[in-house]
């Protein structure tokens, strides 16, 4: 609005100015011609210069502007990624990443795997102790497993209320269930101290499948789900791997 101001104010000068040249152009003196000719392209030069001046201070001030609302953007979008309890990637953040990953997978013709852990007997965590008590399990957890599952590739959400999903790239099967062996381990030696209760202890069951060749998202989740409902069966606390040839 500024500028545009700013441009009719010029624009006037300038037509004032052509009135002018106009008139001693009619008026036929050489003199006074020359006069009002070298005094139109003063006020040209000088509306032109503004002009120019203008125009960069406004695209300075854009871009300050963009860069601003791209940081907010940015927050925005972590914001919407995240789960609120834990600060893990969500649900829905999740979703959208499975699908990357099989993509990936395909591209690279890698075979990621995926860990389905969901904690035993939570329901009983929230009875006896309350349900505040529970969510700072779920805080506990959530921050065990970021410290198990550190490297840039690992990815780690919320997948429900008391199940994570993590998804390991360039890792074989086989060191995917070192390390899930060593994340249920970690939640085992966990002692959770919540207000005055003596610390408490949980444990957690996971299933892991590996990504066939070719598999959708959903049957490599429902592998996975299956594999850990027989870790539960099993008698929990422990890790089950679907076979890469179970249907
Ligand atoms: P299992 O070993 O078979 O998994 O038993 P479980 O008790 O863990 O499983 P179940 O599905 O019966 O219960 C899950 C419980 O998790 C019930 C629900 O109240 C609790 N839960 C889910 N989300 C949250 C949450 O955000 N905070 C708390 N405190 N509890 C939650
Ligand atoms: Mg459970
Ligand atoms: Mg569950």
């Amino acid at each position: 609005r500024k500028s545009l101001a700013a441009d009719r104010v010029s624009d006037a000068d300038v037509s004032a100015r052509m009135v002018d040249l106009e008139a001693a152009v009619r008026g036929g003196d050489p003199t006074r011609i020359r006069q009002e000719a070298q005094e139109t392209v003063g006020v040209l030069a000088r509306v032109l210069a503004e002009r120019e001046e203008r125009n960069a201070s406004q695209i300075a001030e854009l871009a300050q502007r963009l860069e601003a609302l791209r940081a907010e953007l940015d927050v925005a979008r972590g914001e919407a990624a995240t789960d609120a309890l834990t600060g893990l990637f969500n649900r829905g953040a999740f979703d959208e990443q499975i699908e990357r990953e099989v993509d990936l997978a395909l591209l690279f013709r890698t075979r990621p795997s995926l860990l389905l852990l969901d904690l035993d007997h939570f329901k009983r965590v929230n009875d006896e102790y309350g349900h505040r008590c529970g969510d700072e399990v779920l805080r506990r957890v959530a921050s065990a497993l970021s410290r198990c599952f550190m490297r840039k590739d690992d990815y780690i959400a919320r997948y429900g209320g008391e199940e994570f999903a993590i998804v390991l790239r360039e890792v074989d099967a086989r060191t995917a269930a070192q390390l899930a062996e060593r994340a249920l381990e970690t939640v085992r030696n966990l002692e959770i101290a919540f207000e005055d209760h003596p610390p408490l202890r949980v444990t957690a069951s996971i299933g892991l499948a590996e990504l066939r060749a070719g598999a959708s998202s959903a049957e490599w989740i429902e592998r996975a789900d299956r594999a850990l409902y027989r870790a539960k069966d099993g008698g929990r606390d422990r890790i089950v791997a679907a076979s890469a040839t179970d249907a």
